[in-house]
């Protein structure tokens, strides 16, 4: 295999994992391991921005996403795993990099003002300097590393721009040490959640990533269908029905078979949902017992993370050497 390039790529710890998550970001990063020298982070710094006021849940959802990410396939040996704040450099780069770059280039981020608002609604106060600085400190999580590759949805494209202004504007002031990170648009296929609304945690529509298989059966049990199809004799439309959208991820080898009983009435929606909670338990059963595995074994988590801190802090080491030398410090 030839390496394409260099990835890196953060998730905040906010929370137990669920499998939007999963779908939207880490399938994807799974693919990327074979392709790239990938470095993923736990980026509690970034969680810091809208969770400041009370941090105390952070130990255990840092945990939790270790043990989601390793659960669902990550390779530790082919990867670089680890806690963004466990490397000091990534603090000291975003530091530097705040004083080169103007403040209108960081409130016409589009997603700013949006964000602010959504979360300002949500009751949470993050008019701050910190969260102003998000891009900031996304861009030196990159090029602490001179990842050459980011995997990205369409919404973090403003993002990703900005790195690249931020990074041509430090090579032009001072050296060109930084390669201009491209993104890797990944076309995450969005997985609804039980009420056919956007999987997310703040709707409390979603199906954990580590839910018991009697819990997942719960959760389908609950899923909103075709709304025309009342009675079992109702002609459906799968097209519309959440469980059918599940059946597309999960089931892709009954999915046709399912679409039709369902056009011509000859399937009612308990069996189908039934057949689609086995699928899911079926799909999780692997991570499900790698996880379980790696929940004895706390220690081995914290060595992994650790292991992962060290490579990471060596590479960014050497690129603050740089950085200091071209900015004339110390
Ligand atoms: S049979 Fe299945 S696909 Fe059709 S409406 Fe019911 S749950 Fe949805």
């Amino acid at each position: 295999m030839t390496c394409k390039g260099r990835i890196f790529s953060g998730m905040q710890p906010s929370g137990k994992f669920h499998l939007g998550n999963y779908f939207g970001a880490l399938e994807n990063w799974i693919k990327l391991q074979e392709e790239y020298e990938c470095i993923f982070s736990i980026v509690d710094l970034h969680a810091l921005t809208s969770t400041y006021e009370d941090p105390s849940k952070l130990p255990e959802h840092i945990n939790d996403m270790a043990l989601d990410w390793l659960s669902a396939g990550l390779d530790p040996e082919k990867n670089i795993i680890f806690i963004q704040s466990h490397v000091k450099e990534h603090a000291e780069l975003h530091l530097l990099l705040s004083m080169i770059t103007p403040l209108s280039w960081l409130e016409r981020v589009p997603t700013y003002k949006d964000k602010l608002q959504q979360l300002g609604l949500a009751g949470k106060e993050i008019n701050t300097y910190g969260f102003l600085g998000y891009p900031e400190l996304m861009t030196a999580d990159i090029i602490l590393y001179k990842a050459d590759t980011v995997p990205v949805g369409e919404d973090q494209i403003p993002h990703l721009e900005l790195s690249r202004e931020i990074v041509r504007r430090f090579n032009n002031l001072y050296r060109p040490i930084f390669p201009e990170p491209v993104a890797r648009l990944s076309k995450a296929p969005v997985l609804p959640g039980i009420d056919g609304r956007k999987m997310s945690k703040s709707y409390g529509n979603e199906i954990s990533f580590s839910a018991t298989p009697d819990e997942i059966r719960a959760r389908v049990r609950m899923m909103v269908t075709d709304p025309q199809r009342v009675k079992k004799t109702d002609l459906g439309h799968p097209e519309v029905c959440t469980v059918y959208a599940f059946h597309k991820m999960f089931n892709l080898a009954e999915v046709e078979e399912i679409g039709n009983h369902c056009r011509a009435a000859t399937l009612g929606c308990v069996d189908c949902k039934k057949r689609l909670a086995e699928r899911i338990v079926e799909f999780l059963a692997d991570v499900h017992s790698r996880r379980q595995a790696l929940e004895k074994n706390p220690r081995r988590i914290r060595e992994i993370l650790a292991y992962g801190a060290e490579r990471a802090r060596t590479v960014a080491a050497a690129t603050m050497e740089e950085v200091k030398q071209a900015m004339h410090l110390g």
